[in-house]
């Protein structure tokens, strides 16, 4: 535990799983400096807030935060993350607000630090670094991410990414390594490949799968989950790897539209019967698989018949869960530029009909999942209520009684049922532990 220096900083992470673990990263070392981490509601000396600008949506949320930080005190306000990159001559213009790019966000303790002792130092003097972020202590989440890429080359007509993030970039393998084997050390038991565009890794001869393969080799009682990736560049050795007995069986893999005539106006780099034919293959080795992923309505152009197809390869599929976006016009992207925008009435109903098919696929997925054992890693324990939560390998949130349990443990569980406390929230499988 490192020496109090009397200063409290507080975090607000906006956006992606990338965003996540960087926060994560950067609090470990504010801790380390000897900061107090404090919720952000609270007063402290530094609030940085790290944005994102993926929708519409994430802008107002980034600017909301960062207006909140403004109001709560004089206290300094770090704005770094994608909201900067798309909205930097905003920013500033606000004499209050200090911002730091993607590229030197790496460098926020030193930032903060100089400017809290009255010393000038300027993002730009420091080294551009995407990658060399400490392993985190387990501060805000118990899973461990590891970045092993940035950026994106393939410029859907949608996405404003490739423009915030940059080109694509890959970490070497012996620092991602290095970084697990770090992560270890501090006794993390689940570790998350994080990434903009993952299935895209390539550094020198290793490729996606050569790298996931080195990773799941390592020492240690550890479970390896893949977050959010596209479905292409996937290959057979990939397919095989979902096999391993560390390999979670759980892939966020993200569709978008079931329509090829869509797919193709967002530049997307495979067909929806090549996304079939990958679900296909991948529940051919495991039929509890968890398939979840990201889908898009009212894109420009989407006609019903586009709509009706993308409603039936939701329907087929059977995900775990559909995360659905209403399309989000982004200024400085193709799709922003074509005609046909769909009104948003349209949207919202669109988006509507694949909740509900979710909601339904969801539930039907995890009720298949009672009488299974899954291995729980506990992340929170709550003896008020005498009751402990985490997830299985599948991804699925379990609870189980408290009772003996601790935190950053696995628990072998047997799943006895599935709870439903209220229509619009998650179902939680209730196990026994065995
Ligand atoms: S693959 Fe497409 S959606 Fe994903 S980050 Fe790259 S441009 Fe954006």
């Amino acid at each position: 535990m490192a020496v109090s220096n009397g200063r409290r900083v507080a975090f607000q992470t906006l956006g992606c799983r990338l965003n996540q673990f960087e926060t994560d990263s950067l609090a470990g070392e504010f801790e380390g400096a000897g900061y107090t981490i404090v919720p952000f509601d609270q007063s402290a000396d530094a609030y940085i807030v790290n944005s994102c600008t993926v929708t519409n949506k994430a802008d107002r949320k980034s600017r909301n935060t960062i207006y909140r930080a403004e109001r709560s005190s004089d206290a300094l306000v770090v704005v770094t993350g994608c909201f900067v990159e798309s909205h930097r001559q905003e920013l500033e213009r606000r004499p209050r607000t200090f911002t730091v790019d993607n590229a030197h966000k790496r460098h926020v303790l030193d930032l903060v630090e100089a400017h809290l002792n009255g010393e000038i130092l300027h993002p730009e003097s420091l080294e551009r670094d995407l990658f060399s972020y400490s392993v985190p202590d387990p501060i805000f989440h118990t899973r461990s991410m590891v970045k092993i890429q940035d950026g994106c080359d393939n410029y859907c007509t949608f996405c404003i990414i490739p423009f915030v993030r940059g080109h694509a970039t890959s970490r070497a393998p012996e620092d991602v390594l290095t970084h697990v084997q770090g992560s270890l050390e501090k006794g993390y038991k689940e570790i998350v490949v994080t990434g903009v565009n993952i299935s895209r890794y390539r550094h020198g001869d290793v490729g996606f799968s050569e790298l996931i393969e080195r990773l799941l080799e390592l020492d240690g009682d550890y479970r390896l989950r893949i977050s959010s990736m596209e479905p292409d560049s996937l290959d057979d050795r990939f397919f095989s790897l979902l096999e391993h007995p560390r390999m979670c069986p759980h892939l966020h893999l993200c569709l978008q539209s079931g329509s090829e005539r869509i797919l193709l106006k967002m530049r997307r780099q495979y067909t929806a019967a090549q996304f079939a034919r990958m679900a296909e293959r991948i529940r051919a080795r495991r039929s509890d698989f968890n398939l979840t992923t990201d889908v898009i309505v009212g894109f420009p152009g989407e006609t019903e018949a586009d709509f009706n197809e993308t409603r039936a390869l939701c329907t087929d599929l059977e995900f775990g869960h559909i995360h659905t976006f209403a399309y989000s016009r982004r200024s400085g992207t193709r799709a922003d530029r074509l005609q046909e925008q769909i009104p948003e009435k349209v949207k919202q109903e669109r988006s509507q009909q694949i909740r509900l098919i979710a909601e339904a696929s969801k539930r039907r997925y995890r009720l298949a999942l009672v009488g299974q054992t899954q291995r729980l890693l506990v992340e929170r324990v709550d003896p008020s209520h005498g009751v402990a939560r985490g997830y299985g390998e599948n991804y699925v949130p379990i609870a189980v009684a408290a009772e003996g349990i601790s935190r950053n443990s696995f628990v072998p569980v047997l799943l006895e049922s599935l709870d439903t406390p209220e229509e619009s929230e998650e179902p939680v499988l209730r196990g026994r532990p065995i």
